[in-house]
């Protein structure tokens, strides 16, 4: 690349002598230099011609040969006055315009990087940039310095060390406006074949927003899930101490704490459990179960398993299904998962509503497709608006105190929403504080030829 990129420049400079030469014009205009020089060289040449009169007056050297080394002195002085010129006329190597702005070579490769990119000249000067680097910063003009555009100095400071040492650079930064964003740049100097200094600096910026919103969501879900381990684990501690201590010998302690110490051992298997589930969920994310399973056979052994808790809690549990069969492609032990978790938090969180209604039917989704819903309304304390577009978020609960008194872990809702992602499907929930809470799952149906009774029954 860098000599194709002399070879572009040579050819322009070579080009413009030319356009030079027609300009101006003919014979009188090529002898002009020689005039010239002939001007410049009077003195030496005047004194020559004195030296050979007086040499040929005093009868020391013939007519001749006087004349014929006047001639050679002359030569010799008109053509080292000739050679000085074309010197002084060449610029020293390292300072030829060894890029020109906008090479379309230099473009082509910019145009085709994945990355916003921008090449510069060893002057700091914008040569060439990609579409990408235009977008993120719009200011950055060809043949203007960098940093009029581009205002921020540690990007600015390792350019100018990487021209000053030709050493690659790379630095991090970040952005406030318009929204917080990270990003790296990674400024390489290019030395042009021939030349000792950089001719081309290349400088790449990556965005590492995407990265660092990982990181920091990995770091709070340790966080929490280390926090969510240490509460029941500390309470079990504190008991078995006060049983090894001061209720060694105390029966009725004994037989009030062991309840409360199970219970916070189950708590923390159920923690456990939850974390390795959407673990295993994420690792299968992007593999769709290719099981025909049939939701209403799932619903109803679902919430048959449930009635001793909604008995216990004075709730009543009625399922109604467009049809005796919904066929869908899932994987059956996720999705009563699923159907648990979602009739589960209505018996903890809307028992005061006596009663949850299960419907599934099938409808048109989103994307035209066909579409079953399993919809689970309850009629207890609903959900302020500000809270649903979080319930979904790994331990994100409206109440702490009351979710971890109804042995909830915060990771439910998070496991609905990734198993039903799994499977091509989606969770909505609507809420109006006071009345009730609607939580429906949206699955892409089987097949048409699977569900045409279905559709039948619940089209008539
Ligand atoms: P948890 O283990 O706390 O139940 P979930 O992810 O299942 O975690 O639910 C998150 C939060 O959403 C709950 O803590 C609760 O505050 C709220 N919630 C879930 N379902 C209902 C519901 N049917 N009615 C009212 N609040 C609910």
């Amino acid at each position: 690349m860098p000599e194709s990129i002399e070879a572009g420049a040579a050819t322009l400079s070579g080009t413009a002598n030319r356009m030079t030469a027609i300009h101006d014009g003919g014979r009188g205009a090529r002898l002009g230099p020689w005039v010239n020089r002939l001007k410049r060289a009077r003195f030496v040449l005047i004194v020559a011609a004195a030296v050979f009169a007086v040499l040929w007056e005093s009868g020391t050297l013939a007519t001749q040969p006087a004349l014929a080394s006047f001639a050679i002195i002359a030569v010799a002085v008109l053509i080292r006055a000739a050679s000085r010129e074309s010197a002084r006329q060449t610029p020293p190597r390292d300072d030829s315009p060894a890029l020109r702005v906008g090479d379309p070579l230099v473009e082509a490769v910019l145009a085709g990087l994945p990355d916003p990119v921008v090449a510069l000249d060893r002057h700091g000067d914008v040569v060439a940039l990609n579409a990408r680097a235009s977008a993120m910063a719009p200011a950055l003009r060809r043949g203007e310095p960098v940093s009029l555009a581009l205002r921020v100095p540690e990007v600015l400071d390792s350019i100018r060390r990487a021209i000053a040492t030709g050493s690659p650079q790379r630095v991090e930064f970040f952005e406030r406006v318009p929204v917080d964003r990270w990003f790296e740049a990674i400024v390489t100097p290019i030395a042009l074949a021939g030349t000792a200094s950089p001719g081309l600096v290349l400088v790449a910026f990556h965005d590492l927003t995407p990265l660092r919103r990982v990181e920091e969501m990995r770091a709070d879900f340790i966080a929490n899930a280390s926090h969510e381990l240490r509460t029941p684990l500390a309470a079990l501690a504190g008991f078995i101490e006060t049983l090894q201590g001061s209720a060694r010998d105390d029966t009725a302690a004994r037989l009030r704490f062991l309840p409360i110490m199970q219970a916070q051992a189950t708590r923390m298997a159920r923690l456990i459990d939850d974390l390795l589930s959407l673990s295993r969920i994420e690792l299968n994310a992007h593999l769709r179960p290719d099981k025909q399973v049939d939701l209403v056979a799932i619903m109803r052994q679902v919430a048959d398993s449930l009635q001793t808790l909604a008995r216990d809690r004075g709730v009543e549990i009625s399922v109604k299904a467009a049809a005796d069969r919904l066929l869908v492609l899932g994987d059956r032990d996720e999705l009563m998962r699923v159907f648990e978790n979602l009739i589960e938090n209505a018996l903890k969180y809307a028992a005061s509503g006596k009663k949850i209604d299960i419907a599934l039917s099938i409808g048109d989704g989103t994307k035209s497709a066909r579409e079953a819903s399993v919809r689970v309304r309850d009629y207890g304390p609903g959900i302020a608006p500000e809270h649903l577009p979080r319930l979904t978020e790994r331990f994100y609960r409206v109440d702490v105190t009351e979710s971890r008194a109804q042995g909830g872990t915060g990771l439910g809702l998070a496991l609905v929403k990734h198993i039903l992602n799994r499977h091509g499907g989606r969770l909505t929930i609507e809420s109006t504080a006071g009345q009730g809470a609607t939580f429906t799952a949206h699955l892409p149906v089987a097949g048409p030829a699977e569900n045409m009774n279905l559709q039948a029954s619940a089209s008539g």
